[in-house]
C-alpha cells in the first residue's frame, strides 16, 4: 500500500504535534496499540483529551465525531454518567482484592441470562486472553492441538493467532509476524471466511487433530463481512461431526449485533463464546463463556490451568453491569439499528453522487464503507479495495470533525450517543470526503 503524501493528510494542531513527537520518545511509534500510529493513511494522529458523547476532543480543543468509540466497546457513547457513577463508587471502595466479590456474579449473571450457549463465566482483562482461554480449554477437553481459524478474522495477539491464509483452499499458516515460532503457527491452519467447502476439507485432512474452529460469527476486523446463509450452521455441522468445538468470538458482536450476541441474531450455538469490548463498558474486560460442563474444566474445578491477578477487577465489573442494564433497557436494539442505518444510506447516497464505488456492508449498529463495487464475502475480496481512495477519504473527514479508524479494515462503531444530528453533519463531512476520494 502506498502511503498517502502529507499534503493529502490532515495536519493536527500544534499541541498534538508536539504531544504525540514526545510520546514517540518513550513509546514505540508514540503509541500502545499500532493502529493508533496513522501508518496505513499517513499523517499524525491527533492526541485525545477527553470524551464526552459521541465526541472525542484532542488536546487543542477540536471536536470530533466519533466512530472509532474505541474499536467497540463504548456502545453507549463516551464517558455515559451511569458507567461514571458506577466506576466512581467502585473505586471509592478499593480498585483490586484478590478474593470473590458480589459484582462478578451480577455481571456474570446478566451475560448468562442474555447469552444462549452461556450458563458460566471466565473473567478476563482483555479479548486476547479470553481467546487464549478459549483454546486452551477447547484443547484440554479434546486433548488435541490444532485450531482452524479463517482469514481476515482476528483473535486477539497471541502467538499462535496472528496468522493468515495462503491462497488456495485451506493451508497450513505461517505466522504473521515476527517472533512467532513456525512450530506455533503450524497448530492454526487457516481457510477462507465464508467457505464451508474449505472448512470441510480441512476437517477432513485433520478429523483427528482438530480441538477448535474459532470465527467471528460477523468478521469485523476485515472491516464488517457478514457471514453467509448457513455458513455458521455448517460451522456448527463440521465441529459435531468431527468432536471440535465450535468457538464463536464474539468480542465485537456480543451484545452489539443483538442483546444476545450473533448467536442469537443467526440461531446457531457455539460450544464456547469469547466476550470483551462491550462487557467491560470501556474498563478492561475479556471473558469466556459456556456450558457448565465445558467451564468446569478450567481451574480451580477441572484440569485447566489460568488465572489473573486483575481478573474480575471491581471497577471493570461495575463499568460492565452500569453498561449491560443501559442495554437491557426495551427499544435500545432497534435504536441503534435505526442509527446505523441512516448511517449507512446516507454514506452509500454520497458516494454515489461523487461517482465512487463503495458498498457499505452493516450488521446492526456495525459497518464498514469498502471503496470497491460490491460488499465483500471473504477477507481477499476485502483487501481488493482501493486503500488510497479511503486515506484520502479518511484525511478529508478528520479534516471535517469526523473520526473513523485510520484503516480501511476496521468498523465504524455507532452508538446510542449518535443522535440524528450527529450522523446527518456525518454525512455532509462525508460528502466532502468522498469528493477528495473521488478526486484521485
Ligand atoms: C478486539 C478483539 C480481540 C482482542 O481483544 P483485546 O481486548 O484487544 O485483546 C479479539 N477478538 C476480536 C473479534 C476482537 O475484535
Amino acid at each position: 500500500m502506498s502511503d498517502p503524501t502529507p499534503s493529502q493528510s490532515t495536519t493536527p494542531g500544534p499541541r498534538s504535534q508536539a504531544a504525540f513527537a514526545e510520546a514517540r520518545t518513550v513509546l514505540p511509534g508514540g503509541v500502545s496499540s499500532p493502529v493508533r500510529a496513522f501508518r496505513a493513511v499517513g499523517g499524525q494522529p491527533p492526541v485525545i483529551a477527553r470524551g464526552e458523547g459521541p465526541y472525542l476532543i484532542d488536546v487543542d480543543g477540536r471536536r470530533y465525531i466519533d466512530y472509532v468509540c474505541a474499536y467497540g466497546p463504548l456502545i453507549l457513547g463516551h464517558a455515559p454518567p451511569g458507567v461514571v457513577a458506577a466506576i466512581t463508587d467502585a473505586a471509592a471502595g478499593g480498585t483490586a482484592y484478590g478474593a470473590p466479590t458480589e459484582r462478578e456474579t451480577e455481571l456474570g449473571r446478566r451475560i448468562a441470562r442474555a447469552v444462549p450457549s452461556i450458563e458460566r463465566v471466565r473473567f478476563v482483562s482483555s479479548g486476547t486472553e479470553a481467546t487464549m482461554t478459549a483454546i486452551r480449554l477447547a484443547r484440554g477437553i479434546t486433548g488435541r492441538a490444532k485450531l482452524l481459524k479463517f482469514a481476515g478474522c482476528y483473535h486477539g495477539h497471541s502467538d499462535g493467532l496472528l496468522a493468515k491464509a495462503g491462497s488456495g483452499v485451506a493451508t497450513l499458516a505461517l505466522p504473521d509476524t515476527a517472533g512467532v515460532p513456525a512450530a506455533y503457527a503450524a497448530e492454526t491452519i487457516v481457510a477462507p471466511f465464508n467457505d464451508l467447502g474449505a472448512v470441510r476439507a480441512a476437517a477432513e485432512r485433520h478429523a483427528g487433530d482438530l480441538a477448535a474452529i474459532i470465527v467471528e460469527p460477523v468478521a469485523a476486523n476485515m472491516g464488517v463481512v457478514p457471514p453467509a446463509p448457513g455458513f455458521l450452521a455448517g460451522l456448527r455441522e463440521v465441529a459435531s461431526d468431527i468432536g471440535a468445538l465450535l468457538i464463536f468470538d464474539e468480542v465485537i458482536s456480543g451484545f452489539r449485533v443483538a442483546h444476545g450476541g450473533a448467536q442469537q441474531l443467526y440461531g446457531v450455538t457455539p460450544d464456547l463464546t469469547c466476550l470483551g469490548k462491550v462487557i467491560g463498558g470501556g474498563m478492561p474486560v475479556g471473558a469466556v463463556g459456556g456450558p457448565a460442563a465445558l467451564m468446569d474444566q478450567l481451574a480451580p474445578e477441572g484440569p485447566v490451568y489460568q488465572a489473573g491477578t486483575l481478573s474480575g477487577n471491581p471497577l471493570a465489573m461495575a463499568a460492565g453491569i452500569a453498561t449491560l442494564d443501559a442495554l437491557a433497557a426495551p427499544g435500545v436494539y432497534a435504536s441503534l439499528e435505526a442509527r446505523a442505518a441512516r448511517l449507512a444510506l446516507g454514506l452509500r447516497t454520497a458516494a454515489a453522487e461523487a461517482g465512487l464505488p463503495y458498498a457499505v456492508s452493516r450488521v446492526g449498529s456495525i459497518l464498514t464503507g469498502f471503496f470497491r463495487p460490491d460488499p465483500p464475502s471473504d477477507y481477499d475480496q476485502a483487501a481488493a479495495c482501493d486503500r488510497d481512495a479511503f486515506g484520502r477519504f479518511f484525511h478529508a473527514a478528520l479534516a471535517g470533525g469526523v473520526n473513523v479508524a485510520p484503516s480501511p479494515f476496521e468498523a465504524m462503531f455507532v452508538s446510542l450517543a449518535h443522535d440524528d444530528d450527529a450522523i446527518d453533519r456525518t454525512i455532509e463531512v462525508a460528502r466532502a470526503g468522498f469528493a477528495a476520494a473521488a478526486r484521485g
